[in-house]
């Protein structure tokens, strides 16, 4: 790009916006998230004033509300509230911990799990029924009830029992509710999937890439599986991640729409093998991976230089891996990334998706909680982990002593809603990306010592930063098929078979 012969910036003609340079253009975006991509002529004219009216530079400017003088300021607030629409309800996702044992030993376990022998890490029926009913508690008419571990189907008793007291005393409080498991599937069995698909109860497992590397990461001893395939964790995965799949066929629901996600991950023995995790992922019949770089919580951090990787690496690693999605959309295969659909919805839908982890403030308390097998509660699940490495910082109660008020009013969720305000945030209040992004006050706190952390070292901020100059030069580029594949990833999945509404 050539330096740019701005003679006197107008201080009259534009709104306020921020700006960065990316694929050779100049990336405008303004506080309700409109966003324009400039040339340099374009964007002389534009800091100058000198922008014609009759132009179609003109008319781009001003359908974004980039031009002062004809400013929509009713379309802006419009904007801000449908974007911020997730401010008006309270905590959705409730993460139930039913227990901390878990049969698999994965390198970069984030749970912290503990050996199948810990039965004292098993929710008892008791603590889970006052979980429900602080759950059902919450001002949102939709409630997800998220299962996790360790492994829940460890303690596949307290999963039923939560499903049925929560279906039975929702017939007197009304709401929408949702059931999902996350599970390594190692402990499955048919008469387990018959009543989870009976009850509605979506599952999600994790797959770290190719057989090899799944069964080198993600140990399963042998005999701790149902299955003649027990000692091998990606074939047992495989195995379950079929069955589930076939009982949704035979239920008639759509394929493309009902099916196992998986959750990948990124180890830095993931790295070269961006294309074998893509082609695992689309043979197992998932349309979606989320390419998640490692956290610092639970194992991750013993395991550390075995796992970790400069943030650089990563990035080179999924630019080549979404690429190669693109590619393969472009031959008819569905298969999205998570991040890039997460920040597309912002991006090219207007809308926010309310990924938790992503959004301003982020979800810690005030849209997602998590409630520990021993009737603790925390911010979030990130929170939960970093109590099981002796860190209490987000502990915000305790089932039986801490009303729904006290949890909302509580200072740590108080204090998490405005360090992760990105317009009260230093680095990202001038940041361009600043209306699609997120910051996560537990990895700051984790990894920097304050939940505010310094954006400008930030691993979660380069990663952020990475993906969005990735998708934003996709865009520039203007290639019709990859705005057609982008937009198609702003599509929100139908998921009403899961939705158990009850009429009062
Ligand atoms: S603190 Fe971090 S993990 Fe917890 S909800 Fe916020 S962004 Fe998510
Ligand atoms: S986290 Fe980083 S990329 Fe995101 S808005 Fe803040 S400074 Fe920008």
């Amino acid at each position: 790009m050539n330096l740019l012969q701005i003679r006197k910036a107008s201080t009259s003609f534009a709104m306020p916006f921020r700006h960065r340079q990316v694929a050779g253009k100049h990336l405008l975006t303004n506080t309700e998230g409109a966003f324009v991509l400039l040339d340099d002529a374009e964007f002389t004219a534009f800091a100058e004033g000198t922008v014609a009216r009759d132009s179609a530079l003109y008319t781009r400017l001003r359908e974004r509300n980039f031009v002062r003088a004809e400013v929509d300021q009713r379309a802006i607030e419009e904007r801000i509230r449908t974007r911020k629409r997730f401010m008006d309800l309270g905590p959705n996702l409730h993460i139930v911990v039913v227990t901390l044992r878990c049969n698999e030993t994965c390198v970069y376990c984030h749970a912290s799990r503990a050996d199948m022998s810990a039965t004292h890490t098993d929710m008892s029926k008791e603590t889970a029924e006052k979980t429900v009913d602080l759950i059902l508690r919450s001002t949102n008419p939709s409630v997800t009830i998220e299962f996790q571990g360790g492994e829940p189907l460890a303690n596949f008793e307290v999963v039923q029992h939560i499903v049925d007291y929560a279906l039975k005393k929702n017939e007197k409080v009304g709401k929408t509710l949702e059931f999902t498991m996350v599970s390594n599937l190692s402990l499955m069995t048919e008469e387990k999937l018959k009543w989870l698909v009976e009850h509605k109860v979506q599952m999600c497992t994790s797959v770290d890439g190719p057989e090899h590397l799944h069964d080198k990461q993600r140990k399963l001893p042998s005999g701790a599986a149902a299955l003649p395939l027990a000692g091998h964790a990606h074939a047992v995965a495989k195995h379950w991640i079929g069955r589930i799949n076939e009982e949704y066929a035979r239920l008639g629901l759509d394929p493309t729409l009902y099916h196992v996600e998986a959750l990948l991950t990124t180890t830095s023995e993931t790295l070269p093998l961006w294309k074998d995790v893509v082609d695992t992922y689309v043979g197992l019949g998932c349309k979606a991976l989320f390419l998640r770089p490692v956290d610092p919580f639970g194992f991750a951090e013993r395991s550390g230089g075995r796992v970790e990787y400069p943030r650089k690496d990563y990035l080179e690693f999924y630019r080549d891996a979404v690429d190669y999605m693109l590619e393969l959309n472009k031959q008819g295969v569905q298969i999205l990334e998570r991040f890039a659909a997460i920040f597309l919805t912002k991006i090219l839908g207007g809308e926010d998706p309310n990924f938790l982890d992503i959004r301003s403030p982020c979800g810690a308390a005030i849209g997602q909680v998590a409630y520990n097998y021993d009737g603790k509660i925390f911010t979030c699940d990130e929170g939960r982990m970093l109590h099981e490495m002796g860190d209490d910082t987000f502990l915000i109660g305790e089932l039986g002593k801490t009303t729904y008020r006290d949890l909302m009013g509580h200072e740590t969720v108080r204090a998490m809603a405005i360090a992760s305000n990105l317009d009260a945030q230093p680095d990202c209040v001038n940041c361009t990306y600043q209306p699609y992004c997120g910051v996560c006050p537990v990895h700051n706190h984790k990894t920097q010592g304050s939940i505010f952390g310094r954006m400008r070292e930030s691993t979660l901020c380069a990663v952020h930063k990475g993906i969005q100059d990735y998708l934003f030069e996709k865009i520039a580029s203007g290639d019709p098929h990859v705005i057609q594949t982008f937009q198609r990833w702003t599509t929100v999945r139908d998921r009403t078979h899961f939705l158990q509404t009850c009429a009062l």
